[in-house]
């Protein structure tokens, strides 16, 4: 069973091949058996999960099944959840249960899917590798020396081990993006405003967005075509009617414009997973797409315009903790200074309090002109380069990430850490969807092409994606690791 995608399932328990309490029994016993070694969930919600199962069991018998009825999946610890800890990976939200359902939260409940847990992650969304959380580094099931790659490490190492067939994770600035590549999953980025933010733990609130991850495209639009939607309660969502993902998917590529663009292709691209990317785009030729090259001339800004504008909410955005309201509070404060200082000196990481304390300066007095406004401005000319090539082709395409998954431990500088965002922030920068797909390996490390559309065009974008998953097979291939080879 732990090998079927979302959308095998969803037919398997509606012919009544197995029931929902069998499918998410099974699931809870791989994830029992064979997470220890992956450290890819903080918490699973075992017992809820076996009550919401059979309540789907039942709705299905009395045919009031919704479109997810019955099917497990897993939620990065960053969307709050009702009466279950919400902790996004730190150890001030340790102890935060939440007394609300995020928006997506609560339609895919409506939708009838089973929470089975919460997915590791790099504390408050900030990393590139997972080893960041306070609850330890998720390992990578291609290979266990390995990072699953970050923030939603968790949420791609459980689809990637089959714990779960799909999951939620949030991208920043490449945190569904680049994981999904490191672990040989797909996993999108929708447009910003696409999918409600409200009860999603804030980073960087002009940049964040939910999306789906799993084994393929056809089960992403399933997903988005559930989260998506205008919600009054975040005033960023945008009204618009969401499209029928996968009614869409059967696409034709015949004629379909793709952008190379050169600055994805330039220095620092790792040889095997260049390889890789080209034999992939070779793939859509033969299904009748027309390649060239193009130019995003301002990608060499994307990264310092991001590094001031992701703290600068994020300081922001994080001001919230203070020992007051909720999360973790220090022992026996003198004064109020006392509570405020230690409380966030015993809550927050080292990489936590790296941006806030950047945040706090660019924002400041006499700074705020010089980093904040400047970068704002490039953030613009970013968004155009990305417009101006969409006159040009309908579709961009190029490496995911500039290397396979690297070894855990071994990025110890953080600007170098940085780095491996080069050609998803830009996309975060710009509001536009990215999908990564499964491409190939580069010795046993997966590889993820990232394919990248104007505003809204999800449903190009999953159609592009679902069309390559038709002529290739990279992503049904399968880690084994750890016990399951024993
Ligand atoms: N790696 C980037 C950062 O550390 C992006 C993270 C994300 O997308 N949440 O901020």
């Amino acid at each position: 069973m732990h090998d079927k995608t979302l959308t095998e399932l969803a037919a398997g328990l509606q012919a009544g091949e197995f029931s929902s309490r069998e499918l998410c029994q099974a699931a809870l016993e791989r994830i029992e058996h064979l997470d220890g070694e992956l450290n890819s969930f903080i918490t699973v919600t075992a017992e809820q999960a076996l009550a919401n199962a059979d309540a789907a069991d039942r709705a299905r018998e009395a045919g009031e099944a919704g479109p997810l009825a019955g099917l497990p999946l897993a939620l990065k610890d960053i969307f709050c959840t009702q009466g279950v800890r919400t902790s996004c990976g730190s150890k001030m939200l340790d102890d935060f249960v939440s007394p609300y359902d995020a928006t997506v939260v609560e339609k895919l409940r409506q939708a009838g899917a089973i929470n089975l847990g919460k997915t590791n992650m790099d504390e408050f969304a900030m990393g590139s590798s997972n080893e960041n959380s306070f609850y330890g580094p998720v390992k990578n099931p291609w290979d266990l020396s390995a990072v699953p790659g970050g923030s939603s490490g968790g949420s791609a190492a459980a689809v990637a081990a089959g714990l779960i067939p799909a999951a939620l994770g949030t991208d920043t600035g490449g945190s569904i993006r680049q994981p999904a590549a490191f672990c040989g999953i797909t996993g999108l980025k929708p447009t910003y405003g696409r999918v409600s933010r409200y009860g999603m733990v804030a980073y960087a609130s002009s940049l964040d967005q939910g999306g789906p991850m799993a084994r393929t495209a056809a089960d992403c639009a399933l997903l988005l075509e559930t989260i998506a939607g205008h919600d009054v309660r975040d005033s960023t969502s945008v009204a618009r009617v969401v499209p029928d993902y996968t009614a869409e998917l059967e696409t034709s590529l015949s004629g379909l414009k793709i952008g190379l663009p050169k600055e994805y292709f330039g220095d620092g691209l790792d040889p095997e997973v260049e390889t890789a990317v080209r034999e992939a785009i070779k793939v859509y030729e033969s299904l009748g797409a027309k390649v060239c090259e193009v130019s995003l001339p301002h990608t060499h800004l994307a990264i310092p315009a991001y590094y001031v504008i992701a703290p600068a909410e994020a300081s922001s955005n994080l001001s919230r903790y203070d020992g007051v309201r909720f999360g973790h509070r220090c022992e026996d404060p003198t004064d109020l200074e006392d509570l405020y200082k230690r409380t966030r000196a015993e809550g927050f990481g080292e990489e936590v309090k790296r941006r806030i304390l950047i945040g706090t300066h660019t924002l400041s007095e006499g700074f705020f002109d010089a980093y904040y406004l400047k970068a704002q401005q490039v953030r613009r000319l970013i968004r155009q380069d990305f417009l101006d090539a969409f006159d040009e082709v309908d579709v961009l395409m190029g490496p995911t990430a500039p290397t396979p998954a690297f070894d855990l431990g071994a990025q110890k500088d953080p600007v170098s850490m940085y780095l491996q965002d080069i050609y998803t922030i830009a996309v975060n920068l710009a509001g536009i969807p990215g999908i990564s797909v499964p491409a190939g390996f580069a010795g046993n490390r997966p590889v993820g092409l990232q394919v990248l559309a104007p505003h809204f065009a999800e449903a190009q974008l999953l159609g592009v994606a679902h069309q390559f998953q038709q002529a290739t097979d990279w992503h049904l291939k399968r880690p084994a690791f750890g016990k399951e080879m024993a």
